[in-house]
């Protein structure tokens, strides 16, 4: 039964790429949109039938499931020595409202597909394997996102995902025993070998530069803030500029000093001015206040603080310069991860010798795996998307890179699972 010695069967172990994009397919069916894309929000019914579908496949690939508390499934497929813990992928069955095919549900379903390959090629790890599936990845329909995850990982109380309403006044709590998807097992986390997630990239790099694998170093840390610059409203005729307190009059310096910042720490540096608004906001009165948003990113946590202190010192000197008053409220953080170097060598390991192309890069958009590298080793893989479209219905991935990046992922997973 036992192929784990035989090394030249783990090393030429390959997915399948025709069964995982078929698996995709028929998941896209449920919930599928005109456009051809997808939703299927936390805990609708289309929801509820696609845990159903991937449940029936786990089944049937010999795995034992459970379910927890908030809603997330696992399916275990057993190690050769079941006291050790499991390596652990996975990703998230729900959409966006107007979602795609891809978006989560491809690491959900290389997961199985690793599992049917080995399977298929009769090898057991030494570790137990596991697929989860985090319930609420997207926050479309339960603010905030990531809340399976999230629970599980302790950022959230249970009560307050419970308590969490859509926007019909629906309880998430109410909506996960509706559909019968409320678990009995502690939504807490456990031991972990080490998690692997692997998604499309959401962004454009990948593709524009020909890369089959995006081997990611960690995620970008952010903040964000509402900059208020003070003045003194006047008539916009009588008063001669010389006398004026404008709050627009520090803007440029503070725009040309925060790009440049972001320049200084090129490439992954961002500095982002989403929205501004002006108070009162008439054409002809110098506004009492203008209000900015502000984003600041960087994956390095050091720099991303270091970021942070030239952002105030600049507006601190810039609004004196013009003698305005300044407000920096501090909206919302999420701080900057650094994946497991073990974890990340085991994708470059795998990448390398599987020959496909790669770049190191971090990712810019949140995923479950945030909230996981807090509580286990944690790294993820990226393969190229159509156009670097997500949360669009014309989402789309190559089969072939769909299949390369499964692959990166069954040999991560081999490596993790097969250490002594
Ligand atoms: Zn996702």
């Amino acid at each position: 039964m036992n192929n784990n010695t035989n090394t030249a069967v783990t090393r030429n172990i390959r997915v399948q790429g025709d069964r995982l994009w078929q698996s995709l397919m028929e998941m896209a069916q449920i919930g599928g949109t005109d456009k051809g894309g997808c939703n299927r929000q936390t805990f609708t019914d289309v929801d509820k039938q696609g845990r159903d579908l991937f449940i029936r496949w786990c089944l049937d690939a010999g795995c034992t499931m459970s379910i927890d508390t908030v809603g997330n499934i696992f399916a275990r497929r057993p190690g050769i020595d079941n006291s050790l813990p499991p390596v652990l992928t996975g990703s998230h069955l729900d959409t966006q409202p107007t979602g795609g095919k891809f978006d989560g549900v491809y690491g959900v379903l290389a997961g199985l597909e690793v599992i049917r390959s080995l399977n298929d090629a009769n090898l057991t790890t030494l570790a137990p394997l596991e697929i989860a599936v985090w319930t609420n990845e997207e926050g479309s329909r339960f603010s905030p996102a990531m809340l399976g995850s999230g629970v599980w990982c302790g950022e959230f109380d249970l009560d307050y995902a419970y308590s969490r309403q859509d926007k019909e006044g629906l309880s998430f709590f109410d909506e996960l025993q509706r559909i019968g998807y409320l678990g009995s097992e502690p939504a807490t986390h456990r031991p972990l070998k080490a998690a692997f997630e692997v998604h499309i990239e959401q962004g454009p790099i990948l593709e524009d530069e020909g890369l089959q694998i995006g081997v990611l170093t960690g995620v970008q840390g952010m903040h964000w803030y509402d900059l208020t610059l003070f003045g003194q409203p006047c008539h916009a005729g009588p008063t001669p500029m010389e006398m004026r307190k404008d709050p627009f009059m520090a803007l440029p310096d503070i725009l040309t000093r925060l790009y440049r910042l972001a320049d200084q720490y090129a490439p992954w540096g961002r500095v982002t001015f989403g929205d501004i608004s002006a108070n009162p906001g008439s054409r002809n009165t110098v506004p009492e206040s203008i209000t900015l948003a502000v984003d600041l990113r960087h994956p390095d946590q050091s720099v991303l603080d270091a970021m942070d202190q030239t952002f105030r010192s600049i507006v601190e000197s810039a609004t004196a310069e013009k003698q305005l008053d300044y407000k920096i409220d501090d909206e919302w953080r999420s701080p900057a991860v650094a994946f497991n170097t073990e974890c990340i060598e085991a994708v470059r390991g795998a990448v390398c010798a599987l020959g496909y192309s790669n770049k190191e890069m971090v990712s810019g958009a949140g995923h479950d795996s945030v909230y996981i590298s807090r509580v286990a080793p944690t790294s993820m893989i990226f393969i190229p998307c159509e156009g670097g479209l997500s949360h669009n219905e014309a989402e789309n991935a190559s089969t072939e890179d769909l299949e390369a990046g499964a692959n990166v992922l069954l040999h991560a997973m081999l490596k993790m699972a097969n250490q002594a």
